[in-house]
């Protein structure tokens, strides 16, 4: 089904040649036909729709006002000449700017003409200017609708330069359509198309680019979105189907000696209701002779790594090794202490591997891993070393924390004949848009109950002013013994003014605790490893009250007596940075607080993040905002997986597309797991031009 039209080089193309083919290839990535279709307007304007000059507020997209031209002249002088016009509508007046061209544009320009104006306004000495902009006479005819909506193309300078800004760029786009040899060949079913009603392949291309009218060019989103979300629904439904169809993962029946004797001797607290639901899922799952692939997801604090433990004590009951990678050192240790802690009296043999392990350390593991003798293995990164080989490993926790991506999991599976069974913990949950999305063809549990006796913690926003009261209730917090957490953003560009910033912070948290009455910590990401782990370990033993730090805190360190947590410049950190660094305090059965401290001076994204957090404490309602506020791209571990570079799809606004697609796509799976049927060929063949183009749309086949 490829189609050597759409492969054409994008040289050949009327209006192209040798010098536009260049710069498009290098500006934009668009080497064929193809490219340059998959080339979608950034948006639309309505040409029937007129802003007023009067209501210019903002510098995010462009306005079409129809006003008159009451005056144009030359200011300024050689090399900074430059026209400048003004225009008024009934609202009001304003400039308009030419800095190129200016002879051309003086001679197709009529004063007192009235036109339709287009373009991108500008901020410029307290007044709102347009510059380059388009200027087209209004037609005295109404518009036909075909010419109604006109897309708008992303340009750059370097494009514009060569006559292609957003409209030059539609003229081309429009000679592709034009081409008598244009066609788009259809990647989805004909009862696909007839039951939900698409719009066919073809004809949403062409009115993706120029929509015939306002109903058409929704037709063609929702085409489009749909296939784009469906074709990765398809791949992941066929995945998990080719998975649980080998029927290759370790059976996991019994119940033995090491669970009995921790349930009923070693666990000082009864398992919440959530908790035992999620277990029995999982005991489900490694009893199914399938390979368990699931993800577990639950807040901080939810008591997700008592369930790994209890996971991996099946493991052992049926004769098999455990491994728990986390994303850091601190994390790792952290769980190497915790569960060595909880087995004490068990006898098992857990041992700790991380990139910092000395080698002699290191090849007695490797040993006591191929004989057996070590049955549990927490570590970082390290896990993946080729030299880390076990006798027989039955499964695999990953405490992900949103920071490992997709493709690294894979290579731990691969060691093995039998795929170990995989247990993925997110403690950051994750909107369920993008769970479908990235985690799709993983089974999934939710931990969505706090063990008993956690008190909310109480969150509240203060202004730097209020930094009197926020030392003062420290102070009182320590005098019943408690401690406390103060943390300060780390600005990624400046290493230097971070350091600055916190070493700042200190100074003045020493002046206002000073010892020896007090004492204060500080831990930084410039610090050895072994200067932190002993500045962790004061403030553990309670040495120290207070912790001054940048986020090396946000993961992991679990100290149940600090129950005060104090955010410097809450307004630069991201909501589930936010959220992670809240989850620090609470974890024990005092009554806990958040103190956010910002400038007055808050973005509108910023004043949303605090509010979102002084209002709930729910994860899943946090991970929803945040989705929201910045879009799939931005959150922590969407980047790696590749799968989010969604060209035209938004997880946000287009959920419902994404279930239908989610529905359609595992109803064609349930009927037909390989794609072997002939109605469904042209299903499968396009997963194969997506998997050949190591690319989601790989759209152009
Ligand atoms: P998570 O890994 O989800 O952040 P943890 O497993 O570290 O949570 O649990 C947080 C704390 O709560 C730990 O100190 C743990 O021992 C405790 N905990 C876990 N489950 C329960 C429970 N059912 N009842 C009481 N305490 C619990
Ligand atoms: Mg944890």
């Amino acid at each position: 089904m490829a189609s050597p039209f759409l492969e054409t080089p994008i040289e050949f193309l009327k209006g192209v040649g040798s010098t536009r083919a260049e710069v498009l290839k290098k500006e934009l990535n668009i080497a064929t036909f193809g490219d340059l279709l998959l080339f979608f307007p950034f948006r639309y304007s309505d040409r029937t729709k007129f802003h007023r000059i009067a209501d210019i507020q903002d510098d995010s997209t462009y306005v079409q006002l129809k006003a008159r031209l009451v005056r144009i002249q030359m200011a300024g002088t050689a090399p900074h000449q430059r026209l400048v016009g003004t225009i008024r509508d009934e609202s009001g007046e304003m400039e308009v700017i030419w800095f190129q061209g200016i002879k051309w544009v003086l001679e197709m320009l009529t004063p007192q003409q009235e036109y339709i104006v287009f373009g991108k306004p500008a901020l410029f000495n307290g007044r709102w200017n347009i510059s380059h902009p388009e200027l087209e006479i209004p037609s005295l005819k109404p518009l036909p609708l075909s010419e109604r909506v006109r897309p708008i193309y992303n340009s750059t300078e370097k494009l514009k330069s060569k006559g292609l800004d957003f409209k030059g760029i539609g003229k081309l786009v429009k000679n592709l359509l034009l081409n008598e040899k244009f066609t788009v060949p259809e990647n989805l079913t004909p009862a696909i198309l007839d039951n939900l009603r698409l719009l066919g392949r073809q004809q949403a291309f062409v009115n993706i680019h120029f929509p015939q009218s306002p109903e058409l060019l929704k037709k063609a989103l929702t085409r489009l979105k749909f296939e784009e979300l469906f074709f990765i629904q398809l791949r992941l439904a066929k995945q998990r189907s080719g998975r649980l169809e080998k029927h290759n993962g370790h059976r996991f029946l019994k119940i033995g000696n090491y669970v009995n004797q921790f349930y009923h001797h070693h666990l000082s607290f009864e398992l919440t209701n959530a908790q035992k639901r999620v277990i029995k899922e999982i005991r489900a799952d490694l009893g199914s002779g399938n390979q368990m692939n699931r993800l577990l997801q639950g807040d901080v604090g939810s008591g997700k790594t008592l369930v790994a433990l209890m996971t991996m004590l099946i493991a052992l009951d049926n004769g098999y090794q455990s491994c728990l990678m986390a994303p850091t050192e601190i994390l790792a240790k952290q769980h190497f202490n915790t569960i060595t802690a909880m087995l004490t009296g068990l006898n098992v043999t857990v041992r700790l591997l991380t990139g910092n392990s000395k080698t002699a350390g290191r090849r007695e593991i490797h040993t006591g891993l191929l004989s057996g003798e070590v049955q549990l293995l927490i570590g970082t990164h390290a896990l993946l070393e080729e030299k880390v080989q076990f006798r027989h490993l039955g499964l695999v926790v990953i405490d992900e924390q949103h920071r490992f991506g997709v493709a690294q999991r894979a290579k731990l599976w691969e060691k093995n004949v039998i795929t170990p069974h995989i247990l993925v913990m997110t403690a950051t949950p994750i909107p369920r848009t993008l769970a479908m999305t990235l985690y799709g063809d993983l089974d999934t549990s939710i931990i969505d109950e706090m063990p008993p006796g956690r008190k909310s913690i109480v969150t509240r926003h203060l202004f730097e002013p209020d930094h009197g009261k926020v030392f003062h209730f420290i102070r009182d917090k320590i005098g019943e013994g408690k401690q406390v957490y103060m943390v300060y953003p780390l600005i990624k560009e400046s290493e230097t003014l971070d350091l600055k910033n916190l070493v700042d912070g200190y100074q003045h948290v020493i002046q206002e605790f000073p010892a020896p009455q007090y004492a204060v910590s500080m831990v930084h990401g410039k610090m050895k490893q072994q200067e932190k782990d002993a500045e962790m370990k004061r403030f553990l033993n309670r040495e120290t009250q207070i912790m001054v730090a940048t986020t090396v805190i946000e993961v992991g360190v679990d100290i149940p007596n600090a129950t005060v947590m104090v955010i410097e410049n809450a307004e630069r950190f991201g909501l589930s940075q936010l959220h992670q660094l809240r989850g620090r305090v609470g974890r024990g059965g005092d009554q806990s607080y958040c103190l956010l401290i910002s400038s007055y001076e808050l973005s509108a994204e910023a004043r949303k993040r605090i509010a979102t957090m002084v209002r709930t404490t729910d994860g899943f309602e946090i991970a929803e905002t945040d989705l929201q506020i910045r879009g799939p791209g931005d959150l922590q571990g969407t980047q790696q997986s590749g799968i989010l570079d969604l060209r035209i799809a938004d997880l946000v606004k287009d959920e419902k597309i994404l279930k239908y697609a989610r529905n359609v796509a595992s109803d064609i799976i349930i009927e037909d797991p390989h794609l072997a049927k002939p109605e469904n060929d042209i299903l499968a063949r396009h997963l194969q031009q997506m998997d050949r183009n190591q690319q989601n749309w790989g759209l152009i086949s």
